[in-house]
């Protein structure tokens, strides 16, 4: 094992008896070992089979695929492609698959395991699963990100399906490309009939995505924040916030939360970083991050709103550094994994964080956290509104209906509603941290189904 001193280091959660059962790495900062290292801090204190931890602590499956796609320029690029299914006891597996040039096997895993907690506390009928190519999506034509799509697809689609494991939108997908990918399904011979449309959700409306899925998880964060901040003593109404990435998840959570009278005053993501104590227009910023890949330039933009104001007004460029020291009422990581660590946790100024973002937070930057007295809400909890209207996508393709945007934002509140109260009463009873519960709250109940079913033979 190294001696050096851990840049995120999992050292703060002693090391689990399962890990040296299970031949776990002993590298503090692989994101695997962190995660179920989290998993079975919750599991340890409550009276847990010992045979549900092993099995909880490994996907079921594992699967890497190697597939060609043909370039624009007429050659042939291999592509690496995964599919983990943790755990199917509650349901068929379900997860995203993203797009990032740096997704690697542990990571995945870590991103199934969450899965099946999220989907676990939300009671969603539903396991837990992920996937993802190594690929920037950014440095793709469109034709290429299509066949990349329809590739990774084919690879996957006989250990896939509406029954069995329903992929989904993730970091660097898109409605567009769970269209291609539904469309590529449903039209092997194999699956051709209108049941498998389910095999993918978060699919544009017209071929039989949801409303309100694209902005689901931002939903489910401010559903969680509305639940949950009165109890701690802050108001919604002017409440302060910073926002670390400004992808579909934060972009929208910053949109909904200003439309709730927050005020976002700090916003960072991979290409810049802005403050304006008076708040950010997150309407107007999304609309120019997506046209611009990013928020950098926003500043320089005369982006004159309806009203006739410039919406950029105001707004101070801020260094990586002045972000993290922002002095926020509610800090939302939602970006990628393990961005705070001690390091940013030390700098950060926050009475609350919701993880918006999956795994956003290091064992070792939650401990600094907790020292400072900062309630986290875990990603398992803030962030499960994505896979909770992807299931009320699935559920009206089932039965070929539609709901109305009404019926998603009251079916989903009631399902953040429930999974923060199942938390908080987790929380009493184990007298634990808010990450711990939400653990131990998802274990109750994935440990009585394993309880009834027993396992075969
Ligand atoms: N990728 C999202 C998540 O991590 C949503 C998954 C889904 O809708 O199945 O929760």
């Amino acid at each position: 094992m190294s001696t050096a001193t851990p840049a995120t280091g999992s050292d703060v959660l002693p090391r689990n008896a399962i890990f040296d059962e299970l031949g776990f790495p002993t590298d503090p900062d692989n994101l695997y070992t962190q995660t179920v290292g989290q998993m079975l801090n919750a599991a340890e204190q409550m009276d847990l089979q010992h045979r549900v931890k092993v099995i909880l602590a490994q996907p079921k499956n594992e699967v890497m695929v190697h597939f060609p796609v043909r370039m624009d320029d007429g050659h042939f690029k291999l592509f690496k492609g995964y599919r983990i299914q943790h755990n199917n006891v509650l349901g068929p597996y379900k997860g995203g698959f993203r797009y990032h040039e740096n997704v690697h096997l542990d990571d995945v895993k870590s991103l199934a395991l969450l899965m099946t907690f999220k989907c676990a506390l939300a009671r969603i009928p539903f396991g837990g699963g992920k996937g993802g190519v190594k690929v920037n999506p950014r440095s793709l034509s469109e034709g290429e990100l299509q066949r990349v799509t329809r590739r990774y697809c084919a690879a996957i689609s006989h250990m896939i399906g509406p029954d069995h494991d329903i992929p989904a939108p993730d970091v660097g997908t898109n409605a567009q490309i769970m269209a291609w990918f539904a469309d590529t399904y449903m039209l092997s011979s194999e699956h051709a009939d209108n049941n498998a449309l389910r095999v993918v959700t978060g699919k544009p409306v017209e071929f039989g995505g949801s409303l309100g899925r694209e902005k689901a998880t931002g939903q489910g964060v401010a559903d969680v924040l509305a639940e949950m901040l009165p109890g701690i003593g802050i108001p919604l109404q002017g409440m302060t916030v910073a926002l670390l990435g400004f992808g579909n998840v934060n972009s929208w959570a910053g949109r909904i939360l200003q439309d709730m009278g927050a005020k976002v005053i700090a916003v960072m993501d991979h290409t810049g970083a802005f403050r304006n104590d008076n708040g950010i227009d997150c309407h107007a910023l999304a609309a120019y991050s997506e046209e611009n890949y990013g928020i950098a330039g926003y500043e320089k933009q005369p982006t004159a709103t309806g009203s006739g104001t410039n919406a950029a007004a105001g707004v101070e460029v801020i260094g990586e550094d002045e972000f993290y020291q922002t002095k926020c009422d509610v800090f939302i990581p939602g970006a990628l994994e393990q961005m705070i660590q001690p390091k940013q946790a030390n700098m950060m100024d926050c009475k609350v964080m919701a993880e918006a973002a999956n795994a956003p937070c290091t064992p070792a930057g939650d401990r600094v956290l907790q020292d400072k007295g900062v309630e986290v809400i875990p990603a398992i909890l803030a962030n499960a509104g994505g896979v909770t209207v992807s299931y009320f996508e699935w559920l009206q393709n089932k039965s070929c209906v539609t709901w109305d945007a009404d019926q998603v934002d009251r079916e989903l509140n009631r399902h953040m509603v429930f999974a923060a109260r199942r938390s908080m009463v987790a929380r009493e009873k184990y007298g634990c941290d808010l990450r711990t519960a939400a653990f131990a709250a998802a274990l109750e109940h994935l440990g009585a189904v394993y309880k009834v079913r027993g396992i075969f033979p």
